[in-house]
């Protein structure tokens, strides 16, 4: 399973950002989120996995797109059989959750506090209209439908949401098992309905974005949870204050650059980033690395690889 590049900005942003940010909380919040989603879709996967299919099939997970609107779509996964097509919106959510379908407003009671949600009943459908629109344009027929899938056994649904796509994750496999019986036999490719859904896919950037003075800089201690800096000592980095030695530190660095701020980074940008003074010692360390080296004199720049950071198996400085 991958996660959306968004994911991995926020999971580099809540170790980087200043405590003191006016964002901080917000997004260590949203980083939550997105770990307990993507512990919804693994739970999800397992079931899939786990489940004996009746015909072949192609399971899409962390499906991404844009629409003709501009607007994007990010699916938790899309299931393609001969037969149907299914939308899976995977939920971790904790409390009782409630709806009332005539306002299309989705609540829950969690510790005697009320709190609305986006309603992931048509957040789903929303993609569904999509696709269906997709599959017009592609003159292919085959049902679609959609299920939001509560990913964690202490959640309790009221009755209210009885008549809706939503339950338990333990409920997938009946409910495949329901479309198997219940879908009359269309004919439709599979293989071309997989192959039309990869040239749509799409990864999409973060949707956010950060400026460096906002941001803790330097090599940040692993041992201690990011919390503390290191220093460069002949060779290897060394933290401030538990004193652990890594030579490897500087591959996770390059990573939460290159996450936040792309692929070029110059010696100047290396020294800020890694709240270092002395031009030589980051030159040499900027060489040592061998990274493609564009521009000159000024203007030089280095690429960090898109796989920094399994540098560390196979490379020290
Ligand atoms: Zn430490």
């Amino acid at each position: 399973m991958q996660k959306s590049k968004h994911h991995h900005y926020i999971e580099v942003l809540a170790k980087r950002i200043l405590p003191d940010d006016m964002e901080a909380s917000v997004i260590q919040q949203e980083f939550h989120r997105l770990e307990a989603g993507f512990a919804g879709e693994n739970r999800l996967k397992q079931t899939l996995s786990d489940y004996y299919f009746k015909t072949d099939r192609h399971i899409f997970y962390n499906f991404e797109c844009i629409n003709e609107n501009g607007f994007s779509h990010q699916m938790d996964a899309i299931l393609v059989t001969p037969l149907f097509i299914v939308i899976f919106e995977v939920k971790l959510l904790s409390g009782t959750l409630f709806y009332k379908p005539a306002q299309h407003e989705f609540y829950r009671i969690h510790n005697e506090k009320r709190e609305n949600f986006r309603n992931p009943l048509d957040q789903v459908y929303r993609h569904q209209l999509f696709l269906e629109q997709c599959l017009r344009k592609w003159q292919i027929t085959i049902p679609m439908c959609f299920a939001v899938v509560i990913a964690n056994q202490q959640a309790i649904l009221d009755e209210s949401l009885e008549k809706f796509p939503i339950f338990h994750i333990s409920g997938v496999p009946n409910f495949i098992e329901s479309l198997y019986r219940n879908t009359a036999k269309t004919n439709a490719n599979m293989r071309m309905i997989v192959a039309k859904l990869n040239q749509l896919h799409q990864v999409l950037p973060p949707r956010r974005s950060i400026s460096m003075n906002r941001l803790r800089r330097g090599v940040l201690c692993r041992q201690c949870d990011y919390k503390n800096t290191m220093s460069y000592y002949y060779g290897a980095f060394v933290c401030n204050v538990c004193q652990a030695k890594s030579r490897d530190a500087i591959f996770e660095t390059l990573y939460h650059y290159r996450i936040l701020f792309g692929d070029k980074i110059s010696n100047r940008e290396f020294r800020d980033f890694f709240g270092m003074v002395n031009i030589k010692t980051c030159s040499s360390i900027l060489s040592r690395l061998g990274f493609e080296k564009c521009g000159s004199k000024r203007g030089t720049y280095y690429i960090i690889p898109e796989n920094i950071l399994f540098w560390s198996k196979k490379k020290t400085l």
